[in-house]
């Protein structure tokens, strides 16, 4: 191993969970990323899509699961010790009710039980306010939020979810923690079918033929899922948090020698301390065929994502004849009746001016126009174009509506002969 020194992943794993905690937080309030569903739009990394927005919706979520995927497949369950709420807020929540036992047993010199239990569920408690107020505002606008939770509203469907979440969080991180890994969550099993010999595990290595490990159990005593790591590198509950590799490396580090427990891609392969002098896509996990093809399914949603959000229009406008009578004849003129109806897609107000092309002579009379329409507003209207009355009158004449960022193609219908 030369000098090459690991880093603690616990310490490193602390970090993320923390930068993971300030996410959470923010996301929802600027608008990152909300399925909001009483205004029914998907707002996604700052743009607010409409539930119509079908294609966006479709390529953002594909490369949101694809994201997951190529997680499973390169990195194994990383995502649960690192990166999954679950395991954040419960190993917080331990924390917690240490941090309290130690600060009564500091104060009485005894541990006081029920005193403990009284400060760690109020802790939680309050907490679990908090977690469940950021967890709705995925879905609910957080000032709409806010004020159900003033006005104590267990009325709305904002307020009956925010008080079953507060009270779903309050159960889970007081009694259930990280056995809702073991028993409820689906990705360990998932993760079981998409991992296979090159994806990246925690693996118990002794290869001295006179077996080093000295059996002090270290690595089984801090791990959060009470798992045996040298039993199998496949046990369903590890969730590859790295804390039993530290603890090997101080251990057997202290009697000059290198810890047993390692993250390495897969059983076979190398560690990631030996895997330093590979090429960088190896040292990334890109190891063969399947996974350059995961990478590139990712690609193509990203790029599908991209293409999707750069073409989007947020004032979209839609214009259709009405054809009811086809045309009517009045003060000697033509008259073709028109409807039209303009989503203000953005956060700003926006105006649509109608006018015509390759129309010649023709005048459209509309009122209002321009139309002005609210950020989120949909405004529905009608508006007619007349033309003079002419015994050469085309029946079928082309022309566009100009919208002031659009062209409409239409058509104007006229009587073939002035009657
Ligand atoms: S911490 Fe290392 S030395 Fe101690 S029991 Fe575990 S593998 Fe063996
Ligand atoms: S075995 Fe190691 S990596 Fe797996 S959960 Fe336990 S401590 Fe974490």
């Amino acid at each position: 191993m030369g000098n090459f020194h690991l880093p603690s992943w616990h310490r490193l794993r602390k970090y993320i969970h923390l930068l993971c905690f300030v996410a959470f937080l923010a996301l929802p309030f600027l608008n990152v990323i909300r399925a909001d569903i009483p205004r029914q739009r998907f707002y996604f990394a700052g743009y607010e899509l409409w539930i119509s927005e079908f294609a966006i919706i479709f390529f953002a979520l594909m490369f949101l699961m694809f994201l997951v995927v190529l997680s499973s497949v390169f990195y194994g369950r990383i995502y649960c010790g690192y990166l999954c709420p679950q395991m954040i807020f419960s190993e917080a929540s331990m924390a917690v009710e240490t941090f309290i036992r130690r600060k009564v047993v500091r104060k009485f010199g005894k541990p006081r039980e029920i005193l403990v239990r009284v400060l760690f569920h109020a802790v939680v408690g309050a907490a679990s306010v908090l977690l469940a107020f950021i967890f709705i505002s995925y879905f609910v606008e957080p000032r709409d939020l806010l004020k159900s939770l003033l006005s104590l509203d267990i009325r709305t469907a904002a307020g009956i979810s925010g008080a079953a979440v507060t009270l779903v969080a309050y159960l889970d991180f007081s009694l259930v923690r990280l056995r809702f890994c073991t028993t409820v969550c689906p990705y360990g099993y998932l993760q079981g079918m998409l991992g296979d010999g090159n994806t990246l595990l925690v693996h118990y290595r002794d290869g001295d033929p006179k077996k080093v490990c000295i059996e002090c159990k270290k690595c089984v005593r801090v791990c959060p899922m009470a798992i045996d790591i040298r039993t199998s590198p496949f046990q369903i509950e590890c969730v590859h948090c790295g804390e039993c590799i530290d603890a090997c490396d101080e251990i057997l580090g202290r009697l000059g020698k290198p810890g047993l427990i390692h993250y390495a891609w897969g059983e076979k392969g190398e560690t990631v301390a030996e895997a330093r002098t590979l090429p960088w896509y190896r040292r990334a996990g890109l190891r063969d065929a399947k996974r350059v093809i995961v990478l590139l399914v990712l690609a193509c949603y990203a790029a599908g994502l991209f293409v999707a959000l750069s073409m989007r229009r947020p004032v979209l406008v839609q214009v259709s004849p009405v054809r009811a009578s086809l045309y009517k004849v009045d003060g000697g003129r033509v008259w073709n009746h028109f409807r039209y109806s303009i989503s203000n897609r953005s956060s700003k107000p926006a105006t649509v001016k109608f006018s015509l092309a390759q129309l010649p002579d023709a005048a459209l009379s509309a009122n209002p126009n321009p139309v002005p329409v609210k950020p989120g507003e949909t405004v529905d209207g009608e508006f007619d174009i007349s033309a003079p009355l002419s015994a050469h009158e085309e029946l079928v004449r082309h022309f566009t509506i100009l919208t002031g960022t659009d062209s409409v193609p239409m058509t104007f219908l006229a009587p073939s002969e002035a009657p």
